[in-house]
């Protein structure tokens, strides 16, 4: 049976944040207004300020902190990030919420202002609305909510701002992480509110391997090819080895992990892009090609891999592809270089923070959470990778399908289901360490 106290408690958190629902649509607006497109990564600081202001307002400890020296800082795009830490009444285990501040381009197609934040039948519209921040709006009301009905609670609190989710979180969660802010003594639990939908809660994301092949070839005059050797023909031979082997072969691996959508739940590869002979480069293309053979074309391949595949498994599949090409085909040479690599992560079922959540979403939306696993990556490699803390999730309001699409939008509803799941996790999470005074 329900604790009666427990249940007169969470009535008092829900009403605490239904009754802050005019403020949350307007931090939600006020947040879409300040354009933070990356790249370049425009007005971190102003957005930062902003933040700093109110969360400041509402008892928190509020530090700015500049990414110096991280990938992509520079004097005209500085990366700013802020962390805010509200201490509670004792001490005890920090609940941190991080969300991104940046957001992609606008891109065309939109029937609204993409930064005007417009209100229209329970939608906030605008770029970052759902990617995400209504998340972070929602993750701010439910802290305030908790504070405003618990204020002696154990603990702490934290809610972060962080810079360049949107290319790869060099100059954002990766360089906070560096620092030691998401060390596990310092926080104990992590809620990213990414839109992965206000009934879901995600655990981790697949793995990633980009890297450039090269073929190399040797130059000739375009009308004797056969005096040359062409670097895009044996590129071809590449594609067509990949068609043959590799593409059904990675179509044949499925995981474990409850990746969503069902497509992703098998290994996959994207072609990036191909490059082969005459640059096209604007400044000396005039359209008109010289009669060369191409002696280097070069593929960018983007490999997602499964938890259960080894990243040097994955390296060595495409080597030994490679190798094959120089062992059977005349002239074939290659060179393969990486670019940049990410593993997987899970966190488990039974970790504190999806049972808290799992707990909230079955008591504010009256059903069971469905567990997903990201196709892509988010924040969450560094808190895992460099920060060395595994219990960590996504969770939040918005729908993920929305994310970097035209009219993206969040509902106010859902911000609203999912500020009381956040609230009610807090109340979960933050227990007294020592047992009560006797
Ligand atoms: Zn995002």
């Amino acid at each position: 049976m329900r604790d009666r106290v427990l249940a007169g408690f969470e009535d008092r958190l829900r009403e605490a944040v239904d009754a802050r629902t005019d403020e949350l649509v307007a931090l939600t607006q006020d947040l879409i207004r300040i354009p933070t497109i990356n790249p370049p990564g425009d007005n971190y600081l102003e957005i930062c300020e902003y933040l700093g202001k109110r969360l400041r307002k509402a008892g928190f400890a509020v530090e700015l902190i500049r990414a110096e020296g991280a990938r992509g800082d520079t004097r005209a795009h500085p990366r700013w990030n802020i962390i805010a830490r509200y201490e509670g009444g004792s001490p005890g285990e920090c609940v941190h919420f991080n969300s991104h501040i940046d957001v992609v381009e606008p891109g065309s197609g939109w029937s609204v202002d993409p930064f005007a934040g417009e209100l229209r039948d329970g939608r906030v519209y605008g770029r970052g609305a759902c990617d995400m921040k209504g998340g972070l709006a929602a993750s701010i009301i439910a802290a305030e909510a908790f504070i405003a009905t618990t204020p002696e609670f154990p603990g702490s609190i934290e809610i972060s701002g962080t810079a360049d989710e949107e290319t790869g979180g060099y100059g954002g969660v990766a360089y906070l992480a560096e620092k030691g802010y998401f060390s596990p003594d310092r926080v104990q639990h992590v809620i990213i509110p990414e839109p992965l939908n206000k009934d879901r809660v995600c655990l981790g994301h697949r793995g990633v391997w980009w890297a450039e092949v090269e073929t190399h070839g040797r130059i000739g005059h375009g009308s004797m090819p056969f005096l040359g050797d062409c670097a895009v023909r044996h590129m071809g031979a590449v594609i067509r080895e990949m068609e043959d082997q590799l593409f059904p072969a990675l179509a044949s691996r499925t995981t474990a992990m409850p990746v969503v959508p069902e497509g992703a739940k098998q290994s996959t590869l994207n072609i990036n892009s191909l490059h082969g002979g005459q640059e096209e480069l604007p400044s000396s293309f005039t359209g008109f090609p010289a009669p060369l053979v191409p002696d280097s074309a070069r593929m960018i391949i983007d490999r997602r891999f499964l938890i259960e595949e080894d990243l040097g498994d994955v390296k060595r599949e495409m080597v030994d592809l490679l190798d094959h090409l120089s062992a059977t085909r005349a002239g074939f040479s290659y060179d393969l270089r990486d670019l940049h690599e990410v593993i997987p992560t899970m966190t488990e079922r039974d970790a504190p923070v999806v049972q808290a959540v799992s707990d909230a979403i079955r008591a504010v939306m009256d059903k069971d959470p469905d567990y997903v696993v990201s196709p892509g990556t988010y924040d969450q490699k560094h808190i895992d990778r460099i920060g060395k803390l595994k219990n960590c999730i996504a969770y939040g309001p918005g729908i993920l399908d929305l994310a970097h699409q035209p009219d993206e939008y969040v509902g106010v509803a859902d911000m609203l289901d999912s500020a009381k799941v956040m609230a009610l996790s807090l109340k979960d999470l933050l227990k007294d360490i020592d047992d009560p005074k006797p």
